[in-house]
């Protein structure tokens, strides 16, 4: 039995050996009924939005990855800015600091993460937002530019259990990718249980991430079965009713996903 399944973050472009359509073929059959390809430069976010306008279960995130934030020029944004306010287009992402490969300068990373959330507050588009090493920053920016309460997500979320518990008083939701699956991700797995159900999404980050036991191989969006069902078995839940809540979920999530 297939279970409807989201994936709220996928980058379909970036696979090295699987096509948009073979990727989408796979995700069918397994059930996906919604998936969000996600851009990370301008590039990607306009490849996203063209998908997004042909497939009816795909949706598309437009933004500058906080890696790439050197390139966040005032034309680049702009150009963001302009594809926000597209067909398909449900949120503003991916964004935020990423202090684990430290490429870009915080201050430039922060000054593309606060420009990019005003965007989304223009277009009153959902926030997808990119973490690492970065949490108390993160949230405190969300915070300072007024998004506690609104419609956050935090893609990949890896954050602590102190920082759980105010991402969840903001009511924001918290994506787990494949990592979740990993041997040696029980403190991931236990925040994973701390979430509420109404706050929990599921993705792959593809083809990134894979999920055990396919590791070594490229990540693609059918996997989030297996994410989907450690996430069910960590949280004592029966997979059917948490794969209808991610659903659900999802849709309050990203307003304008239809499936
Ligand atoms: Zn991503």
């Amino acid at each position: 039995m297939t279970l409807p399944l989201v994936d709220t973050h996928c980058h379909l472009g970036h696979h090295a050996e699987l096509s948009v359509a073979a990727q989408l073929e796979r995700a069918r059959a397994a059930g996906l009924v919604l998936l969000v390809d996600v851009g990370t430069d301008v590039g990607s976010s306009a490849a996203a939005v063209a998908v997004a306008a042909t497939e009816p279960d795909v949706v598309a995130a437009v933004g500058i990855h906080p890696n790439d934030a050197a390139a966040a020029t005032p034309e680049a944004l702009a150009e963001i800015d302009r594809l926000a306010g597209a067909d398909g287009v449900v949120a503003v992402g991916e964004i935020g600091l990423d202090r684990y490969r430290d490429r870009t300068a915080p201050a430039v990373q922060e000054a593309a993460f606060r420009a990019q959330l005003a965007i989304a507050d223009r277009h009153d588009r959902t926030v997808m937002i990119h973490c690492r090493d970065a949490w108390d920053d993160c949230v405190r920016i969300l915070e300072d530019e007024g998004w506690a309460g609104r419609r956050v997500v935090l893609h990949c979320y890896s954050g602590d259990p102190a920082t759980t518990a105010r991402t969840v008083a903001n009511g924001w939701f918290h994506s787990f990718a494949g990592n979740v699956t990993f041997t040696n991700a029980a403190a991931l797995r236990e925040v994973a249980a701390l979430v509420p159900t109404g706050l929990l999404l599921t993705e792959t980050d593809a083809p990134f991430l894979t999920p055990h036991p396919h590791r070594g191989t490229p990540n693609d969006p059918s996997y989030v079965a297996l994410t989907l069902a450690r996430l069910a078995d960590v949280r004592g839940e029966d997979p059917a009713a948490l794969a209808a809540a991610v659903l659900a979920n999802a849709r309050r999530a990203l307003p304008g996903a239809g499936a």
